[in-house]
């Protein structure tokens, strides 16, 4: 059976978790934003006073964090040992500047992607991250990767006050060898360097619109 999931695909700061959002709202799909569980294991890993280049001692870190996804209004959260995350622990700039390393080790990864697939027991979803349409459900029909120039997304990452540097970011997620940032196969690729958050949206809502007629 097709898994029923919307996939929003890209580098940093494409703007994607903000079209992934409101498309979940139109549709009254529940929003999972990916990145916030990778963000929740760094925070869970920095949190034991473990080095994050250490893939070794990030694995043995991991294995012990418990991590869940509670519902609350309309999209999932990130609770790490009982204690739901707070938007300010999720963007810090140690967990900024650690996610990537953390989100390169393959046994984080196949733990986290094993529970992205579990959240289909929620009902209709729309999920975003960097290898929802190619790894976690390669086989949906609706899939679509928002990219933007890496201009217009450092200056997206500076006016939210993020200081991160996106492009290192993007270097890591590119060209880690356990599932790298990809256009999935049979994604709408949208680029978003010049349309409002209005008009990203309405082209995804009509990308929708047309896969499934
Ligand atoms: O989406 P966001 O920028 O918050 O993601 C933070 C980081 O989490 C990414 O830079 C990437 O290293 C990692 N990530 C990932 N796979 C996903 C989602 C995020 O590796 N599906």
């Amino acid at each position: 059976m097709q898994p029923d999931v919307i996939t929003l695909d890209g580098p940093a700061a494409s703007g994607k978790s903000s079209v992934a959002r409101l498309v979940a709202a139109r549709l009254g799909r529940t929003y999972v934003n990916t990145g916030n569980m990778y963000r929740a294991m760094t925070w869970a890993v920095l949190a034991q006073g473990v080095d994050p280049a250490n893939p070794e001692s990030v694995r043995a870190a991991a294995a012990a964090v418990q991590l869940d996804s509670p519902v609350a209004d309309g999209q999932t959260q990130v609770r790490v040992d009982g204690r739901v995350l707070t938007t300010d622990d999720l963007n810090s700039d140690a967990v900024n500047a650690g996610v990537s390393l953390v989100a390169r080790v393959p046994e984080v990864r196949e733990r986290l992607v094993s529970d992205q697939r579990a959240l289909v027991a929620l009902g209709p979803l729309v999920m975003e991250g960097r290898d929802i349409g190619s790894v976690v459900f390669p086989d949906s029909r609706l899939k679509f990767y928002i990219d933007a120039s890496e201009e217009v997304r450092a200056a997206r990452r500076r006016a939210q006050g993020h200081a991160d540097q996106v492009a290192e970011r993007d270097r890591l997620d590119s060209t880690r060898k356990s599932s790298p940032l990809v256009v999935p196969e049979g994604a709408q690729v949208i680029d978003n360097s010049h349309l409002t958050l209005e008009q990203a949206v309405e082209v995804v809502l009509a990308g929708v619109a047309e896969r499934l007629a």
